[in-house]
C-alpha cells in the first residue's frame, strides 16, 4: 500500500492537531525530544500552517538507531512487576485479580491482571519485545486507577468492561533487555518431537542482533510464534515458514497467551478488544516536519483481508477491520486532545498498512474477530534507554484511557473508520537507514 501524498497528509495533520501546531513548541520538549539538537525555537514557535519542512535547524544526522549500553532500571523488572501487582490486588479490595497463566522458558511467572465485570472484553499485552518496556508501567497505571479509583470513569469501566492485562508477557526477553526470547531449538523439539528432522523457524535467532548476542543464548521472535488456528498443535511441514506465514505456539510465552484469549472468547463469546504494546524505531519524524520526531504509531491493520486471501476464508466473517480502526481513531484523539497540554502528545502516527502477520498475536486475534490495536513508542531500550520513560509512558496510558472510554460508553461505534485513514501516516527515519530497518518491525 501506499503512503497518502504529503499534502493529503498535511491536511489531516493540519486539522487534528491544530492544538499542538498553535501552541509554540517548548525548547524542553524539544530538547527532550533530541539531546544532541540546539534548541530551535523557529522550528517549532513557526505556526507551519504550509506544512513546509522547517527551515529551522533540521534533527537529521542528529538521531541514530545504533545499539548502546544505556540504563534501564527505572523501567519495572520481572522482580518488582510481581511486587506491583501483588500491591495492586491488595490495594483494590478484590477488585483486581492477579493470576500466574504460565511459567517462560526460564520458569520465571507470567501474570495476568483482571479487572472489571462488564460484558466486553479487554486483552492488553506488554514486552512480547523484551527491548520494548514503557507498556509495563502504562498497564500497571492503568491497573492501580481501574482497581482502586471511585471515580464514575473508573466505575463505568469496571461495570461496562472486563479488562485482562499480561504485562511483561517475554519475561526471559525482558530480564536480558533483548527482543527475543531465550529458548533454543533443542528446547522445541524436547517439547514436539515431531520436530526432530524439521529445519529450525525462520524467526530463531542465532546472531547478534540490536546490540545483543543470540549466539550464546539463541531465542526466538515470539511475536511470530502466533497462529489464527488456535488449537494448531506444531506440523514438521510448516517449518522453518517465514514472515508472511502463520507460527506454531513454539514457545510457552505465546501459549499462555493464547490460552488466556480462548478462555475469555469462550466466557464472553469473543475477545472485544485486543491491544499489544510495542516500540519502534527512535528516528521516525512527522510526514510535514523533520524537527519533530513520531512519539508513537498506531495502526488496526495487520494481514491481508482474509476474505480475498486463499487459506484464509474461514475468518473472513469474524474479522472487522472497521472496528480496529475505529479503537484507533479513539486512541487518536485522546491523544490530540492531551497535545493542548504537551504537544509531544499530539505526534502521534499511523504506523504502515502494508503489512501482512498473520502470525503475530494481533494478526491472529484479529482474524479471530478482535478490534485489534498496535501501539508502537517511539524508541527501544538500546537506542533511547529510559530517557523517555515518563513520558512515553503517559502517551500509551492516555491512548489507552481514551480508548477505553469510547468502549465503555459505546462512543467507539459512533467514530468513522475512515478517521483512521486520515490518521498522518509516519514520516522518514532520519537515522541510518540500515540501522532503522533492523528495528523497524512490529
Ligand atoms: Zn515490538
Amino acid at each position: 500500500m501506499s503512503r497518502p501524498t504529503r499534502s493529503l497528509a498535511a491536511a489531516a495533520l493540519a486539522g487534528a492537531t491544530v492544538l499542538s501546531l498553535a501552541t509554540a513548541m517548548p525548547a524542553a520538549a524539544q530538547s527532550s525530544a533530541a539531546t544532541t539538537q540546539p534548541n530551535s525555537p523557529t522550528s517549532a514557535a513557526q505556526p507551519n500552517s504550509t506544512a513546509q519542512p522547517n527551515t529551522g535547524a533540521p534533527a537529521a544526522g542528529k538521531c541514530s538507531d545504533e545499539p548502546q549500553d544505556l540504563p534501564i532500571h527505572e523501567f519495572t523488572d520481572h522482580r518488582e512487576l510481581g511486587i506491583e501487582l501483588d500491591r495492586i490486588e491488595r490495594v483494590s479490595g478484590g477488585r483486581v485479580e492477579v493470576e500466574e497463566i504460565g511459567r517462560s522458558n526460564q520458569d520465571r511467572e507470567i501474570w495476568s491482571a483482571r479487572v472489571g465485570h462488564g460484558p466486553k472484553s479487554v486483552l492488553l499485552t506488554s514486552e512480547i519485545h523484551g527491548n520494548e518496556k514503557v507498556g509495563t508501567d502504562a498497564l500497571l497505571r492503568l491497573l492501580d486507577f481501574v482497581g482502586t479509583s471511585d471515580s464514575a470513569k473508573a466505575q463505568k469501566w469496571r461495570s461496562e468492561l472486563t479488562i485482562v492485562a499480561i504485562p511483561k508477557m517475554n519475561p526471559d526477553g525482558a530480564e536480558l533487555d533483548r527482543r527475543g526470547n531465550d529458548m533454543t531449538w533443542d528446547e522445541v523439539v524436547e517439547e514436539y518431537p515431531q520436530l526432530a528432522d524439521a529445519e529450525p523457524a525462520w524467526n530463531y535467532y542465532t546472531e547478534p542482533r540490536q546490540g545483543d548476542d543470540y549466539s550464546q543464548r539463541p531465542g526466538f521472535d515470539i511475536n511470530r510464534d502466533y497462529n489464527p488456528d488456535l488449537s494448531y498443535e506444531p506440523k514438521p511441514e510448516d517449518l522453518p515458514g517465514e514472515s508472511a506465514d502463520t507460527g506454531w505456539f513454539l514457545s510457552p510465552e505465546t501459549r499462555a497467551v493464547r490460552d488466556v484469549y480462548v478462555d475469555l472468547t469462550e466466557e464472553f463469546g469473543k475477545v472485544d478488544t485486543y491491544v499489544d504494546l510495542h516500540h519502534q524505531g527512535a528516528c521516525y519524524v512527522m510526514p510535514d516536519d523533520p524537527d519533530r520526531f513520531v512519539t508513537m504509531s498506531i495502526s488496526g491493520k495487520f494481514v491481508d483481508d482474509p476474505a480475498t486471501t486463499p487459506g484464509y476464508e474461514q475468518y473472513a466473517d469474524d474479522y472487522d477491520l472497521d472496528y480496529a480502526k475505529q479503537l484507533n481513531v479513539a486512541t487518536y484523539n485522546a491523544l490530540q486532545a492531551k497535545a493542548n497540554d504537551n504537544p509531544l502528545f499530539g505526534n502521534i502516527t499511523l504506523y504502515p498498512q502494508d503489512t501482512n502477520l498473520p502470525g503475530t498475536g494481533l494478526g491472529s486475534f484479529a482474524l479471530n474477530g478482535s478490534g485489534a490495536v498496535l501501539y508502537e513508542v517511539r524508541g527501544q531500550t538500546q537506542t533511547l534507554g529510559q530517557k523517555y520513560r515518563e513520558q512515553l509512558t503517559k502517551t500509551v496510558y492516555f491512548g489507552l484511557e481514551g480508548m477505553l472510554s469510547s468502549i465503555a460508553t459505546g462512543q467507539v461505534d459512533n467514530l468513522d473508520p475512515a478517521a483512521y485513514d486520515a490518521i498522518p501516516p509516519r514520516g522518514p527515519s532520519i537515522g541510518d537507514a540500515e540501522a532503522t530497518a533492523r528495528v523497524d518491525e512490529p
